[in-house]
């Protein structure tokens, strides 16, 4: 029997909110802007999205951010983030929001209306679901050093609209953890949370980059630690939590098509590891898509621990994460709400 993963309280860790656009908004604001999308504006929807390989989700990602142009824009995509959220169970997440992607697309794009926008946006949906929504600003590799420390400058500035940490997505082959240093102390030093993205496009030793000269508190897929015994010791002795996200691992190719995820394997060295999503709408899935494919493989006691392990990898107040360990404890006691 399975569990209701609907009904199973979920923390989300790793979840891009660019990436959560859905295919039917994305068509509705290409239209509202008056932007030609092309053939993704022909096809069924469902294929909207549709890519082959890794540079055609590139354009992808750039269509999409073509269409996010204006701080409503940004209030309705986290409006509808919320609302989804909420009706998949997550009752605390720490979203990803990228403002130095958003200027490099549109240089005229007002950052902190649309941070005002999307914090009314999730206030509102606090009061409706009470799903609670905190901001990761990602600083972005590829844009460089000097620009990941005027992002991590913004994202201390955005504090009071719910910024709580900084972290670093983008192409971590070319742009080392080490160029980024400064960034995160800067970040460390004004009170913010740092995670990064690594062990993803690169190796182990990426992963040790970011947990040793970043001083991350949690790492983004961080699946390719596997291939070195010494990084996997590293993340579990200092209790670094993964946040996975096997879909997106998959379709990137930082984890092998056709093995079983290496997620049982880390759990099995004693690394915490949590689920994820990354880029649900782009990817083809959601929360609970990555939650069943897990099960499936390692069961629900798995799905229990992991679930577990995302209440105490997040940055949450001790007061909420007492509330949502104990909403966890019930569901775990009530037999996880057996799927009919
Ligand atoms: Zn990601």
């Amino acid at each position: 029997m399975a569990l209701d993963l609907r009904a199973l309280p979920k923390v989300q860790l790793h979840c891009h909110l660019e990436g959560t656009l859905s295919a039917a908004r994305f068509r509705e604001l290409g239209a509202k802007h008056g932007i030609d999308l092309g053939e993704r504006a022909r096809v069924p929807l469902a294929d909207t999205y549709r890519f082959t390989n890794f540079g055609e989700f590139l354009l992808l990602f750039r269509d999409v951010s073509e269409t996010l142009r204006t701080p409503e824009d940004y209030y309705t995509l986290a409006s509808d983030y919320a609302r989804d959220a909420a009706a998949q169970g997550v009752r605390y997440a720490e979203v990803f929001v990228s403002p130095s992607v958003w200027t490099w697309f549109h240089h005229g794009i007002d950052v902190e209306a649309t941070f005002a926008a999307m914090r009314t946006a999730l206030d509102a949906a606090t009061r409706q679901t009470g799903v609670e929504v905190a901001f990761i600003c990602d600083l972005t590799r590829n844009f460089g050093a000097d620009r990941a420390l005027q992002t991590a400058e913004l994202a201390v500035a955005m504090k009071p609209y719910g910024v709580i940490g900084v972290g670093l997505g983008g192409d971590e082959a070319k742009w080392p953890a080490e160029l980024f240093e400064g960034a995160f102390a800067y970040a460390r030093e004004h009170g913010l949370h740092t995670v990064a993205h690594a062990g993803e496009a690169a190796g182990p030793a990426s992963v040790r980059a970011a947990v040793e000269r970043l001083g991350a508190q949690r790492i983004g897929h961080g699946v390719r630690a596997i291939e070195d015994p010494a990084v996997v010791d590293l993340l579990a002795r200092r209790r670094i939590p993964l946040e996975i996200c096997p879909t997106s691992n998959r379709l990137t190719g930082a984890a092998p098509a056709h093995l079983p995820h290496p997620i049982g394997d880390l759990d099995a060295a004693g690394v915490i590891v949590t689920i994820d999503a990354d880029d649900p709408a782009l990817f083809g899935t959601t929360l609970i898509d990555e939650y069943r494919e897990v099960e499936q493989t390692l069961g629900s006691q798995a799905i229990f621990r992991f679930a577990a392990n995302a209440i105490e990898a997040s940055f949450a107040p001790a007061s909420r994460k007492d509330a949502l360990r104990a909403e966890l404890a019930a569901s775990r006691d009530s037999g996880g709400a057996v799927e009919v």
